[in-house]
Order: C-alpha cells, then sequence, then structure tokens
C-alpha cells in the first residue's frame, strides 16, 4: 500500500462531524484489506461544448461505460497510484486536449480523434490527473509515459499503443517524439522502477 491509497480515510478524518471512534475503525479496517477492496468507479462526465459535438459526446461516453471499469483499476495498478474521488467533469470540443485538474477547471477532449485515438487520449489525460500530484520539475509527459504505454498494451494491444506513439510522436507543443523515444528505450521493469523513484521524490501528499 502506499500513502495515497489512504487517502479518502484520511480525507474522512478532516470531515466535519465524523466522530474519532469511527475514524479509529475506519483505519484498522482499512489496513489489513486495502490490497483487496474493490475497484471502485470512477465517475466521469462528459458534456459537449455545443450541438454539433454531440455524436462525439456520445462516443465518448460509451468508451467510458464499457471501457472505463478496466482502464480505472490498470491505471492504478500500473502506476501505485489512486484517482481522486471524482466525478470528472470533461468538455468535449473542437481543440486542443488538456487534462484539467482535480477541484479545478475541467478536462477537454478533442471531438474530432478516430475512435482509437479518443481511447489513448482518454488514458494519456486521466493520467495527467492520476498524477496530479506528481509535482515534477520536467515535462509531466516523462512521468505518465512511464506507465501510459504499458496501460495501453494491456489494455488493446501493442499493435494499438505503437500506432498511438506514433499519432502522439507527430504533435508539436512539446517534444512528444523525443519522450516517448526516450521512455520505451526502458523496458516495462525499467519504466516500472523509473516511475516508483520518480513519486518516491516528487509526489505530494494529497
Ligand atoms: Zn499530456
Amino acid at each position: 500500500m502506499n500513502r495515497y491509497a489512504l487517502g479518502g480515510v484520511w480525507r474522512g478524518m478532516r470531515a466535519p462531524g465524523m466522530r474519532p471512534t469511527w475514524v479509529l475503525v475506519l483505519l484498522l479496517a482499512a489496513g489489513p484489506v486495502a490490497g483487496q477492496v474493490k475497484d471502485r468507479v470512477l465517475q466521469v462526465n462528459f458534456t459537449p461544448s455545443d450541438d454539433s459535438i454531440r455524436a462525439a459526446t456520445d462516443e465518448y461516453k460509451a468508451i467510458w461505460g464499457q471501457e472505463g471499469p478496466r482502464i480505472v483499476p490498470a491505471m492504478e495498478r500500473r502506476s501505485g497510484l489512486r484517482f481522486e474521488a471524482g466525478p470528472i467533469e470533461v468538455s468535449v470540443y473542437e481543440g486542443t486536449s488538456y487534462s484539467g485538474e482535480p477541484g479545478g477547471r475541467p478536462m477537454l477532449l478533442r471531438a474530432s480523434y478516430p475512435a482509437a485515438t479518443k481511447r489513448a487520449t482518454l488514458v494519456h489525460e486521466l493520467a495527467h490527473r492520476l498524477a496530479n500530484d506528481v509535482r515534477v520539475p520536467f515535462d509531466h509527459h516523462e512521468v505518465i509515459f512511464l506507465f501510459v504505454y504499458d496501460v495501453w498494451v494491456e489494455l488493446w494491444g501493442q499493435m494499438f499503443a505503437d500506432e498511438q506513439v506514433v499519432i502522439e510522436s507527430r504533435r508539436t507543443g512539446a517534444d512528444y517524439a523525443g519522450m516517448w523515444k526516450k521512455v520505451l528505450a526502458m523496458s516495462p521493469a525499467e519504466r516500472a522502477g523509473r516511475l516508483k523513484a520518480v513519486i518516491a521524490e516528487y509526489g505530494t501528499a494529497r
């Protein structure tokens, strides 16, 4: 277990009206069974920015309805991090995708991506949210790429993952090609080890 796993309990402790005895009971209960806690559902609300975006928004909703229950545990297991409580608000529009912030700006997702890139980008932006508290003095993609590729492979296969790396490497705005190259030069075990070290050094408790 890592310190993030108990986040919900600590948040509960700060909640007004929560009795200390109950907190103690919860803490005792959380310890031995934490590894077996059932994967919870992360609510993600997709809203179209205008009427012309409605079909794309429905596509994202369908992806989440079908794949969400696999996406959340795969991402949490591969990263060792826990998602925020949610719900995560997403605005679908025609523009650059953006992760948003927990309790802050909504996530933005591009409407016109083909179906596969919709899935890949949803995982990419959710990865920024999942690693929101890992504050690094370098590009955040060098954190999330350490687990995003392996999550893509686990969920949809290596061909899918390799295609999405090619697509992301063509994007401008950051050195996506260089960062993907660097991360993929490592073995999956090396990526996992590097991620653990980065979280240990730069992770901040929620
Ligand atoms: Zn990004």
